[in-house]
């Protein structure tokens, strides 16, 4: 039900899986991820995820009016998963998260960088494409491809693999191509204006707020109504292995940045308001009780930052001797896996 967990990862599979399939209904979905965490010998972490509103982002674009029907159907969808956790008499014992890997930004006909009109095709190959072209340029044809490209366009940076920003975690791995052209916001590379173009298109630089997933968490291992101006999709490892009680392998992402989440942890409080937005709504949104009033809550988060794409977590809650001390969490050093 999860891209992915059909692949054998160290050697092993996930306890239970699906082979990912698109086809399969949400309700369906939802039905598999309750029976595994009621099973005789239940799973402690269960992943759900969703093709929309990814799937229309892509062929509308976020901006588009036809963008609407489709949150609100994702709204329903998380309607039904806490109303169907609350039947399973899970909702209180789990805890859960709704994420996203990526957000995503409107692209244009009108904003095309087209390749061909720099670069011979016969000089390169394209391994990647828009918004970050990777190329691979052919044998003595390195300098030629790179001067070419280098300020070709206002709206294309051109990198050479070992110039390409640190905030990036990115140059030092063996995938990376040796030049690597970056869009700005919006913008979209093609070799040519036949190859395929997409209205809405995720992959810009992660500093552009378009870019930024949502995070929503509920449970017993975390805080209520707080909110967190932003935090790295790299802290989603550490905080579920402390979840989890398990030891996270070395990894990118820091525990400390997302502790203050935690109803255990001693935090510094970013005090919640209310927006106007969602006063207007919120006495009885759907039927739930305001605390419970996810679906609503995503509504609005979706409506405004369109997060395309989601991911459910849920996380068999541990009781509080089961969970690990922060004295171990403080000595964690994020390891910076793709500088080495
Ligand atoms: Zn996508």
């Amino acid at each position: 039900m999860w891209p992915g967990t059909d692949v054998k990862i160290h050697e092993s599979f996930p306890t239970y899986y699906l082979p990912y399939n698109e086809s399969v209904s949400f309700e369906d979905r939802v039905a598999k991820i309750i029976e595994w965490f009621t099973a005789k010998d239940p799973i402690n972490l269960g992943l759900l995820y969703w093709e929309e509103p990814d799937d229309t982002g892509h062929d509308v674009g976020p901006d588009s009016p036809l963008m609407g029907p489709v949150i609100a159907d994702v709204d329903r969808k998380l309607g039904y998963l806490i109303k169907m956790l609350k039947k399973a008499k899970l909702w209180n014992n789990v805890n859960l998260i709704i994420t996203s890997d990526h957000g995503m930004t409107q692209c244009s006909k009108q904003r095309v960088i087209e390749l061909d009109r720099y670069l011979d095709k016969d000089h390169y190959t394209l391994i990647d494409h828009s918004p970050v072209a990777a190329i691979l340029p052919k044998e003595g044809k390195y300098n030629e491809v790179y001067d070419a490209l280098a300020g070709a366009h206002p709206n294309l940076t051109v990198y050479k693999k070992e110039e390409i920003p640190e905030r990036w975690h990115y140059k030092h791995n063996d995938r990376v191509q040796p030049i690597v052209a970056v869009a700005d916001e919006g913008w979209y590379i093609l070799q040519n204006k036949s190859d395929e173009f997409l209205l809405g298109n995720h992959g810009y630089d992660n500093a552009l707020a378009e870019m930024h997933p949502i995070f929503l968490a509920h449970g017993p291992a975390f805080r209520k109504n707080f909110t967190k101006e932003a935090m790295n999709s790299t802290d989603l490892y550490p905080l579920l292995c402390h979840l989890l009680n398990v030891t996270a392998l070395p990894h990118n992402g820091s525990f400390r940045n997302v502790q203050d989440l935690l109803s255990s942890a001693a935090p510094k409080a970013i005090s919640y308001t209310q927006s106007p937005t969602h006063l207007l709504g919120s006495d009885k949104p759907g039927g739930y009780e305001q605390e419970e009033s996810y679906p609503y809550y995503i509504g609005i988060s979706l409506g405004s930052i369109i997060t395309i794409v989601f991911f459910v977590v849920l996380i068999k809650h541990l009781i509080h001797s089961q969970v690990p001390t922060l004295h171990y969490m403080q000595v964690e050093v994020a390891q910076p896996l793709l500088q080495a």
